[in-house]
């Protein structure tokens, strides 16, 4: 691996394989830019494994070690962020209840999607799906296990029946979004007009109209 003075370093050939055959396997459209950056950090300054950007994936240079390319790691930590991209590419991100967060249960049916066709469903972590207002990216007072489960229960079988489909990855984001995301939101405006419609009629009642 030779090394480049702007702060990126070089991806290896044998990674580049790899990155080709996840995106056969799972059906990824895109040729998402993938950057190693050395020395890799948030914006609270802690060494991260990998982020997303709008254009791509960027993963910490330190990585880049035998272990690293040999094993799950980095097919887990790859597929992680482009699941990302895509969630914010297709605007999964701002969903209703409690899933406006980088690990709704919206971004993880897609990463359950990818993780599956890649035969590394068993990697699927609860930290990839336990975001809520209180509770961002593992950070906070997680949700409570009656939440988690009926997640993780929604996950597998959306998951299952989306793997399943004809689809680019992409494509299933779309499906995403049309069929969960969607009717969600409608869900809500109909409470809310519901409430609207009472609080209506209460006025009425108390004006004597
Ligand atoms: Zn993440």
């Amino acid at each position: 691996m030779s090394d480049i003075d702007d702060g990126t370093a070089m991806i290896p050939m044998n990674l580049i394989d790899k990155i080709d055959e996840l995106r056969r396997v799972c059906r990824i459209d895109e040729d998402y830019q993938v950057e190693f950056i050395k020395d890799l950090r948030n914006r609270e300054g802690i060494p991260i494994g990998g982020r997303a950007t709008v254009g791509g994936v960027e993963l910490n240079a330190e990585l880049l070690n035998a272990t690293f390319l040999r094993h799950t790691r980095f097919p887990v930590l790859y597929l992680h962020e482009v699941a990302h991209v895509i969630t914010f590419r297709a605007e999964l991100f701002h969903a209703p209840d409690d899933d406006c967060c980088p690990h709704s249960r919206f971004f993880a049916v897609l990463l359950a999607v990818l993780y599956r066709r890649a035969g590394l469903l068993a990697y699927l972590s609860v930290y990839e799906f336990a975001d809520s207002p209180e509770n961002w990216n593992g950070r906070g007072t997680p949700p409570d296990d009656s939440l988690l489960i009926r997640r993780f229960a929604w996950i597998m079988r959306r998951s299952a029946q989306l793997a399943a489909l004809p689809l680019s990855i992409e494509g299933i984001a779309d499906v995403v979004y049309r069929e969960d995301l969607r009717p969600a939101w409608i869900k809500v405006y109909q409470q809310q007009d519901e409430q609207h419609k009472k609080s209506a009629r209460w006025l009425s009642w108390l004006w004597g109209a």
